[in-house]
């Protein structure tokens, strides 16, 4: 079999941060110096090459447009790598790794995205574990030659999540990254154990990749709380500059049913905004039949995000929208399941 070749994209994040002498405070270096700190890179039977974003970011500040040049640039290389290493933050991972879920069509390569929660220079560090178990993952093929895990992913203390399925959750501890609404496709121990069945195959293998350039950001977010206001409610689900809005919502799908709340949500409605139900639990699933105060808002046009996080669901409209410039194209195709990220 050929040598595998992986190439390593560095955008930036705690991984390769170090801190600054004057005010303390954490700052991107540059990949060399990873290299440094993971000699046992260099013990892979597969050729590694690097790239590096400039600037290199703190994901906090992350833009579609970074999610477009990463989509590019593996369309662009696609034919030299077997498989993609993303060096991210990890406060944005989820949503640039759903974005890339969705962007990237026919993949039949691993993309694993990965970073850390302690510098890669620090001793205690888990930068080095995440980022060499994500190239072997990112390496890894069947005896047909063909990859073990053709899917975009997150790779974070020892678990391979699909990424339009993975949230973070921790602030400070190694296992930052969760995955409530679906297993992880592979777990990493004294070996690397995937789980075949979970993992999606591209239909034809040798399909050309191509990319969803087209993003429509026009999208807000709503979480619904106790003591929320009509004031707030209009500005957000009937504002001009709104084309869709995720609705954060409770247990499963659930809202207040006062008039004045659901009087705002068909007036959204007739003003043909696109509107989507995810649930504010971190597992679970939006069933809007389930109690009368989710119904109304099936009445009122809310569409169901079924068991989507909101990073999946905001990324999909992304594309989607990008995409169509018909709402009901897009509110048909976010019913569907495209990339693994809902159960229906
Ligand atoms: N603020 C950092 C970032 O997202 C945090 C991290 O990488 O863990 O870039």
């Amino acid at each position: 079999m050929n040598r595998s070749s992986i190439l390593i994209i560095y955008t930036g994040g705690t991984i390769g941060m170090k801190e600054d002498p004057v005010d303390s405070t954490l700052k991107p270096f540059d990949f060399s110096q990873i290299l440094e700190s993971v000699p046992e890179l260099g013990k892979f039977a597969c050729k590694i090459d690097s790239y590096t974003f400039n600037p290199l970011i703190d994901s906090s500040d992350v833009e579609p447009s970074i999610w477009q040049s990463i989509a590019r640039l593996i369309r662009d290389r696609y034919d030299e790598y077997d498989g993609f290493v993303v060096l991210h933050g990890t406060d944005t991972m989820s949503y640039s790794a759903s974005a890339l879920s969705f962007m990237l069509n026919s993949l039949s390569k691993p993309v694993v995205f990965t970073g850390s929660q302690l510098p890669i220079g620090k001793p205690r560090t888990d930068g080095r574990e995440n980022l060499v178990s994500s190239v072997e993952i990112a390496a890894a093929k069947d005896e047909q030659g063909n990859a073990l895990v053709p899917e975009v992913c997150v790779f974070f203390d020892s678990h391979l999540y699909r990424a339009n399925r993975s949230t973070k959750v921790n602030s400070e501890n190694f296992d930052a990254f969760n995955s409530p609404n679906f297993p992880p496709l592979a777990e990493a121990g004294i070996n690397i154990k995937y789980y075949d069945v979970l993992i999606r195959k591209p239909q034809n293998w040798y399909e050309r990749l191509t990319v969803n350039e087209e993003l429509d950001t026009r999208v807000s977010i709503l979480k619904i709380h106790p003591g929320i206001t009509a004031q707030v409610v209009r500005n957000i689900l009937c504002g001009p500059e709104t084309r869709a809005v995720i609705l954060e919502t409770y247990g499963s799908g659930n809202s207040l049913t006062k008039d004045w709340f659901i009087d705002i949500v068909r007036e959204a409605s007739a003003m043909d905004k696109i509107l989507v139900n995810v649930t504010q639990c971190l597992g679970g699933t939006v069933n809007m039949d389930l109690y009368a105060t989710g119904k109304p808002l099936k009445d009122a046009g809310v569409i169901s995000g079924y068991d989507s996080t909101t990073e999946s669901a905001l990324a999909k409209l992304f594309v989607l929208m990008g995409r169509y410039s018909d709402n009901d194209k897009v509110r048909a195709a976010l019913l569907e399941d495209l990339r693994g990220e809902i159960s229906r």
